[in-house]
């Protein structure tokens, strides 16, 4: 009775969505633009990487464009609470991953962390729910208490400008890396443009453990 009132709407085009839809109508999971380097064999998120760090398979959803479709999921997902957009990507990504040789070999799935300022005022890591249906499809633990994003320190922010010209100042550091010793992580992430992020993590759990890395992430920007 109550959605005669409050009808569920798509959070892509706005239009009511049907019984058995999920924030996301047929519509416009049909136009999402899917990039799944994973199906094509494409190397161009690998690419990104070349000659800055490891990584043994890097995968993304969806494009992103500017304004684009994706972008309004993306958007709900981090502005307006729409939680839920997490878990049907990582739902839909973890059921292709299952299927692929190349996947079955990763040991765990950690998040991308957020500062914990930013967490408070979010409420939660936009992240959290892609990457713990990833893991569940995967049958894989998700592991988010390894990789933690702190406030620079002077002297970090002072070497990471030298390493990187004005580097957005983010700093992760590594905890209870007896977990990941000798493991195949899949780090996950919600949008990659530069890859400077995935970058800055992979380097800190280079560091402190030896592992291989693989990526994953809800969108690639294009
Ligand atoms: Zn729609």
């Amino acid at each position: 009775m109550l959605n005669i009132f409050f009808p569920k709407l798509c959070r892509g085009c706005h239009k009511e969505l049907g019984a058995s839809e999920l924030e996301i109508c047929a519509v416009c999971r049909h136009e999402l633009p899917l990039a799944c380097f994973h199906a094509s064999g494409s190397d161009e998120m690998l690419q990104l990487f070349y000659g800055r760090v490891p990584v043994v398979n890097a995968t993304s959803l969806l494009y992103f464009k500017k304004n684009g479709l994706t972008q309004k999921f993306v958007h709900a997902l981090k502005y307006k609470k729409g939680k839920k957009i997490g878990l049907i990507f990582g739902a839909w990504l973890g059921e292709e991953l299952k299927g692929i040789e190349a996947y079955k070999e990763i040991d765990m799935v950690l998040p991308v962390p957020l500062h914990k300022k930013k967490l408070r005022e979010r409420g939660f890591n936009q992240v959290e729910g892609f990457g713990k249906e990833i893991a569940k499809a995967l049958e894989i633990p998700y592991v988010d208490d390894v990789l933690v994003k702190v406030t620079p320190t002077k002297s970090q922010v002072f070497k990471e400008r030298i390493s990187r010209i004005f580097s957005q100042e983010e700093v992760f550091t590594v905890q209870n890396a007896h977990k990941i010793a000798g493991k195949h992580l899949l780090i996950v992430d919600d949008i990659i443009t530069s890859g400077a992020t995935l970058e800055s993590c992979s380097l800190k759990l280079l560091k402190a453990a030896a592992v291989r890395l693989s990526f994953a992430t809800m969108a690639i920007t294009k």
